[in-house]
């Protein structure tokens, strides 16, 4: 996954980073190298017909290749000590996959009944399994099906005659990045002269994530078409704890990022005891932090830092992933997983926000009808889009409902501007759940809704909005974007994105006054929620939740209980008196130097 409209990511101090790709973060760690990236050979099975005294031959090519295939994994599997437990036993578990009767027994039938070759029946025997798997609603399972393909690719590179693949070469330390790594070729990276890698492919539970983290390879996946965009030779730093990666960083990111690196291991150390703690100021008073995801895989990661509950769940990129796109089933499958893993805390799912700069044309079934906008930011996006879309907004909204029935579910409207338009998305959803009550359908009684505030205008009426909906969610992302009006991924106006803004400052608090004024909750959920000098900021506000990536979730607690919540008050008036943003950043920089003795620096 790679989250384009996040190019130009906020950083910690508020200036943008142009050159920073957001993947998924596997195996942490930070590296700074040179890349190599590497294609392979792409084997295509071509059919023979073979004449049938040709056949047993055939078959005892194919038996010979599975052997070499298995002889080559025993050989790799030697080479690692007892104590990688993981690594070794998801190397057995494709050891046995070789002889599996759907891969090995099928390919040989094929071979005997068609009278083919090895190649072509191998490659119709994984054609079967595919479509079996493309069946299966459940990621995780669904994720297996990688598993059964690199096995077979071995087998495949074995019978087109292939050398044994050697990853890289290299005299110096480099960083790979390919389209795809099996688990096996994780481990040979091991042994090479490897810093870390990157992937097109791949999810969080994946073996091959797996298999990189027993190995303490840093690594970030998902990056959709990161091959083509990056040359071999080039720069990259890669954070594998936060999922990203920098493209030939200048001087000053190199040297921000040995820095951190020094730091990462001490830091790990420091923070690991707060993943326990409770998320409450030194004397008791209780914010809640939680988890921004955009994937299920995700999970693992959440439950690692201690997450309490999801306050964003980025419904959108399930449908960006996935072909053909996910229909009611799957998605219930999706959000009951979601649920389920995180009950009884909260979880809320964001209906889905496209648009904008958020690949519409990946919705094909929706979309194609639509022309493309001259000016996406302002058009067709986020709730707008859903109710132009109706049907397929109906399909969330009830794939929704039945999960709730499975833990403390959250629904959140983005990008609501008006409250006509806020109406018209409630009465879909009371059509949905009236459908739902005719069908028999069991689903929570105690679903809450919000908004997310992203938009002036939302702003604005914050306080007509808290009248209908049971919480606010400030999107600052957007809300920064639209209230300054500055596109982050504009070179000559990135710079002006400033979340120490004053109007951005006193827009939050207006949010926060109008959502306690009827006493609903309200929480930011962009990026500021995550970056300590925002942060403290936002407590001082009055924020009673504050959702972020899970890995900073740790810096955020450790913040919040080094402070009375009487001083961070305090600091929050002193901080709407100021008249300007950079004046603002400077004297949180400064109140900090002088309260905060731990590093502000989370990112
Ligand atoms: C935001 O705008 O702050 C937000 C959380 O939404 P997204 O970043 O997904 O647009
Ligand atoms: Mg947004």
């Amino acid at each position: 996954m790679e989250i384009e409209n996040n190019n130009a990511t906020p950083s910690l101090s508020g200036e943008s980073t142009p050159n920073l790709l957001q993947g998924i973060g596997v195996s942490p760690g930070i590296v700074i190298g040179r890349v190599v990236v590497i294609k392979r050979h792409t084997c295509r099975a071509g059919r023979y017909h073979l004449p049938p005294d040709h056949i047993q031959k055939e078959v005892a090519r194919f038996h010979q290749a599975v052997t070499r295939a298995e002889d080559e994994l025993v050989r790799l599997r030697e080479n690692f000590a007892d104590d990688l437990a993981d690594a070794l036993s998801i190397i057995d578990s494709h050891i046995l996959m070789l002889k599996d009767r759907m891969i090995y027994d099928q390919t040989i039938r094929f071979i005997k009944s068609k009278n083919v070759n090895a190649e072509w029946a191998l490659a119709q025997s994984l054609n079967h399994i595919k479509n079996r798997f493309d069946k299966i609603a459940d990621p995780y399972i669904k994720e297996r099906y990688a598993d059964i393909k690199h096995v077979a690719d071995r087998v495949f590179s074995i019978l087109f005659g292939h050398k044994p693949y050697q990853l890289v070469q290299e005299n110096e330390p480099v960083i790979v990045v390919a389209n795809d790594f099996s688990p096996e070729d994780t481990m040979q990276l091991h042994t090479e002269n490897i810093l870390g890698f990157l992937s097109e492919k791949g999810g969080v539970t994946s073996h091959t994530a797996i298999v990189a983290r027993s190995l303490n390879i840093p690594a970030v996946i998902g990056l959709t078409h990161i091959t083509g965009s990056i040359a071999t030779g080039d720069t990259i730093i890669l954070d594998g704890g936060l999922g990203q990666v920098i493209i030939k960083p200048d001087s000053e990111q190199v040297q921000v990022y040995r820095r951190k690196a020094l730091q990462s291991e001490v830091i790990a150390d420091e923070l690991a005891p707060y993943v326990h703690l409770s998320s409450e100021t030194f004397d008791g008073y209780s914010v809640r932090l939680s988890a921004n995801i955009e994937m299920i895989e995700e999970l693992q990661t959440v439950h690692r830092y201690g997450c309490k509950g999801i306050g964003l769940f980025r419904s959108e990129f399930d449908f960006f992933h996935q072909q053909p796109q996910p229909d009611e089933n799957a998605l219930l499958a999706t959000y009951r997983q979601l649920l389920d893993s995180m009950s009884p805390h909260p979880v809320t799912v964001r209906t889905l926000d496209v648009g904008g700069d958020k690949f519409l044309d990946h919705l094909p079934d929706h979309s194609s009808q639509l022309d493309p906008e001259r000016n996406p930011a302002l058009g067709l996006r986020s709730i707008r889009f859903s109710l132009h879309e109706i049907k397929l907004f109906t399909m969330q909204l009830r794939a929704l409902l039945k999960a709730s029935a499975y833990g403390r579910l959250r629904i959140l409207f983005p990008l609501v501007s008006s409250l006509p338009e806020l109406h018209q998305a409630k009465a879909i959803l009371r059509k949905v759940s009236s459908d739902l009550d005719k069908e028999g359908v069991v689903y929570g009684s105690d679903i809450e809704l919000g908004v997310m505030v992203e938009v002036p205008s939302a702003v604005i009426l914050a306080d007509v909005f808290s009248k209908e909906v049971d919480f606010l969610a400030i999107g600052t992302n957007d809300l920064i974007q639209y209230s300054l009006a500055i596109d982050r991924s504009n070179q000559h106006v990135a710079h002006m994105y400033d979340p120490f803004h004053p109007a951005v400052l006193r827009m939050i608090k207006q949010t926060i006054d109008a959502g306690h004024a009827q006493g609903i909750s309200v929480s930011v959920c962009g990026e500021m929620a995550g970056d300590v000098i925002c942060a403290v900021v936002l407590l001082g506000l009055g924020i009673d939740e504050l959702s972020m990536r899970p890995a900073v979730i740790p810096h955020i607690k450790r913040l919040l209980r080094h402070f009375h919540y009487e001083q961070l008050q305090q600091l929050g008036e002193d901080v709407l008196r100021c008249v300007d943003g950079q004046q603002t950043k400077n004297f949180i920089k400064a109140y900090l130097a002088q309260h905060y003795p731990y590093q502000c620096n989370n990112y």
